[in-house]
């Protein structure tokens, strides 16, 4: 146990070391821990608190000259929280949390740094972390299952675990601006303020940069300077802090129950609890929406300004009018018009970039020492000894403020040099973008942790919560590796491709990508642009990691002297909105549609389309009636607000042949058809069980032969036709190309089929990997057969098209299959029979969706770009008579 440091307390068994082989590292390292932590913030001194307390040999190593982190080294005038303080403060040591006492609703920087020294104090922190000292550089040891970091002060440390709690926005941005260095006067960061303080009195002072920190310390700078310029890049939106005392309100649910307020943070989407609006900014009225944006603006913060209506940031149209309300309170504070305009954000959504919080920000551009440059009108030409050239004006300072922010979320990790395992860098892992599982571990890294990391949602939270979870899910992880007598753990690459994909999906269903943010690498020149943190909430990825542990660490690889554990699988791969979907219709318990009769269920699915969003406006509906093969069918068409006449496509809806009617698939017709300028045409056909097979397939043929024949009434490009249909109703659109092509017309150029029944065989995988939990279940499928067609007319097909006799000289098709969905592969089987007998076909599989998902026009996000690429195909039939 030589080179074990408080061996008594370490973690590692004597069989561990002797086989790791510890003589080897005893001659290079200083000294050896269970567990170096790399910085002494919120993260670090948590995390050191923890080991301890589960008898773990740790060291903290540490930049900064004490504790604090952020808090530490941010000292700028006008800093602090910018979540209330309250809530912005450890949870896990009740008697701190009842004697530390607030003296501000968001506490200034001083008096955080006095809690964060408090609580090491408290729990005498220091005695061991390494203070002044920074990581430089850290290199997996594969013959000692070891990290051996070395120092500034020229030591190598070595250690079984790593733990990185270098802060999300810990490493200033370097200045991009030409000249930086020859400026004679004085200079200053934000980020680095001198712990003296400055006397800007009496000075000119330009400020460059107008993120959070800027906007916070500006109106403190304007009132103490000469003269103050600030140099604008991007305007911020900003809302006012209103501090003052603690709300009564938070101090009464704190009174009522400490640790239930604790525990609803943790449970919450951005770990403050906030009341989470579930109605729509366009739902409501002008009047009840300004009041509402009124009241946060008055009362509230940044997380109760996006949770103020549920789609503010999912739905441009919703941003827009919050970006609008704000905007409009610029231009009412600002009184020089031109100013307030240049100070109005007008290039990304509220939201998409952090939401600032101020005193006075606004207000101080009123004063007659402060003056506004707006870059992008006049931009630096470069920095000079006496001040800063614009293109077209020089202007002298006698103190420089770069407020130009931070290498955001992956600056810190990889100012390390790590290499892990046959010599990758991290550098080199990350090189298109970060790549981590949960945001804790990165593959080919053994042992190494990353608190708040990219991939987790960190920064788009009370960063205290996130911290929290995340030292706690390592402790724990480490304690329980020792219990199972394992030493490494590492995320296998499929687990980690799937998170990021995950990651990326969430990004995809709000705003956030569209703004040139922090959260993008979008501030740092060459950083690859991905979304860095975890849009999917606090609480949801508390539930994902505490699935992981308890599916035996799902998505990880451990190994020990006993043998090696690789539990590979990705952990969430249905689209994040679709799950949303899901939970929410498991919370209902809503009844299974298989136990009920047919009149049952169809009034429970009239009930459940009664609450969809509508779907888009077209030109024009026409509800009418045609005759059908045993008397006459509703029909409603769709015609496009173009001029006419447009291509038609005849549309049958799903409902296993049972439900449904030629409105029931409203939403997706209209979405189809302005998105394909086509007339889509949605037929009813008679049900089962009151009309049996071939009763569907036979009105569905007699309807699109009527629809050939009045192409021209209908407004239709008379003479092609396409067909297309969704589920019971892909089935139908299939037969009917197939019967018109037997009977010689009518010509048909394309056939979409959206997840369609295709075969009566229940043994493709799909049935078996999907029966249950997503919406249309293997018993269901079986439900919907047994009503519609007697076991011996199943294989006609007429029933299932895929058993032709031949299917060649069938018209172009366009197959979209979901992931999720027991119909998966008899879509897929019928694309490539398709195109074995040599018809132009495109499949397309969907990731992550499930049966219903594409006819949820307007609530599911994620089906905008199928949507779009089936319009395309439809346009396709029309042009080129080849799928899209
Ligand atoms: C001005 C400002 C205001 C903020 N306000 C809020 C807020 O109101 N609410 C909120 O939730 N979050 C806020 N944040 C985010 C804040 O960073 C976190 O809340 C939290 O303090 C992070 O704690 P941490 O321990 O993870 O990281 P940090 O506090 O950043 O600590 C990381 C430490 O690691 C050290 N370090 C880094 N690399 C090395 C190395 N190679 N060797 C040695 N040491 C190293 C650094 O010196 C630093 O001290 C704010 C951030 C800033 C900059």
């Amino acid at each position: 146990m030589g080179t074990i440091i408080g061996a008594g307390a370490s973690m590692l068994r004597e069989d561990d070391v002797s086989t790791i082989g510890s003589g080897a590292e005893a001659t290079t390292a200083d000294v050896d821990f269970d567990v170096v932590v790399v910085g002494a913030g919120f993260a670090g001194m948590y995390l050191l608190h923890r080991l301890r307390g589960l008898g773990l040999s740790a060291r903290v190593i540490e930049a900064g000259a004490d504790v604090g982190g952020t808090w530490y080294w941010n000292r700028y005038p006008g800093a602090r929280c910018d979540i209330q303080s309250v809530d912005y403060s450890y949870s896990f040591d009740p008697e701190l949390d009842e004697t530390w006492k607030w003296t501000e609703k968001y506490a200034p920087q001083p008096e955080i740094l006095r809690y964060a020294q408090h609580v090491a104090d408290k729990h005498d922190l220091r005695r061991d972390i390494q203070f002044s000292t920074r990581v430089e550089s850290a290199v997996w040891d594969e013959s000692t299952s070891r990290w051996q970091l070395r120092t500034s002060d020229g030591r190598t440390i070595t250690s079984r675990f790593y733990v990185m709690a270098t802060g999300c926005l810990s490493m200033p941005k370097e200045v991009d601006i030409a000249g930086t260095d020859r400026f004679a006067g004085e200079v200053y960061f934000t980020s680095r303020w001198p712990h003296e303080g400055v006397d800007l009195s009496g000075k000119r002072v330009g400020v460059i940069g107008t993120g959070s920190s800027a906007i916070q310390s500006i109106p403190i700078m304007a009132a103490e300077a000469a003269q103050l310029t600030v140099f604008q890049r991007t305007p911020n939106f900003s809302m006012p802090a209103n501090n003052g005392p603690i709300p009564q309100e938070k101090l009464d649910a704190l009174a009522k129950g400490r640790p239930q307020y604790r525990e609803a943070a943790r449970w919450s989407g951005a770990g403050v609890t906030v009341e989470i609006s579930t109605t729509s900014a366009l739902a409501v009225s002008e009047e009840e929406r300004l009041a509402k944006y009124e009241d946060v603006w008055e009362h509230g913060g940044i997380i109760q300004a996006i949770n103020s209506y549920m789609d503010n940031l999912v739905n441009p149209a919703a941003n827009e009018l919050l970006c609008e309300f704000v905007r409009n309170k610029i231009r009412a504070t600002v009184n020089d018009p031109e100013t307030a305009e240049a100070l109005c954000p007008k290039t990304f959504p509220i939201g998409t970039k952090r939401l600032c919080v101020d005193t006075g920000y606004y207000e101080t551009f009123n004063r007659p020492n402060v003056r506004l440059v707006d870059l992008r009108e006049h931009p630096i030409a470069s920095i000079t000894e006496t001040g800063v050239d614009l293109v077209d004006e020089s202007l002298e300072f006698d103190v420089i403020v770069f407020a130009t922010g931070f290498d955001a979320m992956t600056g810190a990790i990889v100012g390390v040099d790590i290499t892990g395992r046959d010599g990758l860098t991290l550098k080199q892992a990350w090189s298109e973008g970060p790549k981590t599982y949960l945001g804790l571990m990165a593959a080919g890294f053994p042992n190494l942790f990353m608190i708040t990391g990219p991939g987790s949602p960190s920064v788009l939270s009370n960063m205290m919560v996130s911290i929290e979870q995340h030292v706690d899910w390592i402790a724990d992880c480490i304690d329980q590796l020792r219990a199972d007598g394992l030493s490494t753990i590492e995320p296998t690459p499929a687990a980690v491709d799937g998170w990021v994909q995950h990651v990326n999906d969430y990004a995809n269903i709000t705003l956030m990508p569209q703004a040139n943010s922090w959260y993008m690498g979008a501030n740092v020149p060459g950083k690859p642009r991905v979304f860095l943190p975890y849009a999917g909430g606090v609480d949801r990825y508390r539930t994902i990691c505490n699935e992981v542990v308890a599916d035996d660490y799902l998505g990880f690889e451990r190994r020990g002297p006993d043998g090696q554990r690789r539990n590979d699988g990705v952990v969430r791969r249905v689209q994040p909105d679709v799950q949303l979907m899901l939970e929410a219709m498991a919370g209902m318990n809503l009844p299974t549609m298989d136990s009920m009769s047919a009149a049952e269920a169809r009034e429970f699915s009239n009930a459940i389309a009664a609450q969809r969003a509508p779907g888009p406006d077209v030109g024009e509906i026409v509800d009418g009636v045609l005759p059908g093969a045993a008397g006459d069918l509703t029909y409603r068409l769709y015609r496009p607000a173009s001029p006419g006449p447009h291509p038609i496509v005849v549309y049958f809806h799903g409902g296993g042949w049972v439900l449904g009617s030629h409105d029931s698939d409203d939403p997706l017709c209209r979405d189809l058809c302005v998105r394909s300028d086509a007339i889509l045409v949605s037929v009813d056909y008679r049900h089962a069980p009151e009309a049996r097979f071939p009763a569907a397939a036979d009105d569905a043929f007699a309807a699109t032969q009527w629809i050939a024949e009045n192409a021209a009434a209908l407004g239709g490009i008379p003479g092609d036709l396409a067909v297309a249909g969704w589920s019971a109703g892909g089935n139908l659109a299939a037969i009917v190309s197939q019967l018109a092509r037997d009977a010689g017309g009518p010509r048909i150029v394309g056939q979409l089929l959206l997840t369609p029944v295709t075969d009566c065989d229940f043994s493709r995988a799909s049935y078996t990997e999907n029966a249950d939990g997503y919406v249309l279940t293997t018993p269901l499928m079986h439900w919907f057969w047994n009503h519609y067609a007697d076991p011996e007319d199943r294989t006609s097909p007429k029933a299932s098209p895929i058993r032709a006799e031949t299917l060649a000289d069938l018209p172009p098709a366009m197959i979209v299959t979901c992931e999720f969905d027991p119909l998966r592969d008899e879509g897929a089987a019928y694309a490539e029979a398709l195109a074995a007998a040599g018809v132009p076909v495109r499949h397309l599989p969907c990731r992550g969706q499930i049966h219903t998902s594409l006819p949820a026009v307007d609530m599911l996000l994620s089906g905008v770009p199928i949507r779009a690429e089936m319009a395309a195909a439809i346009r396709g039939f029309f042009t080129a008579n080849v799928p899209a």
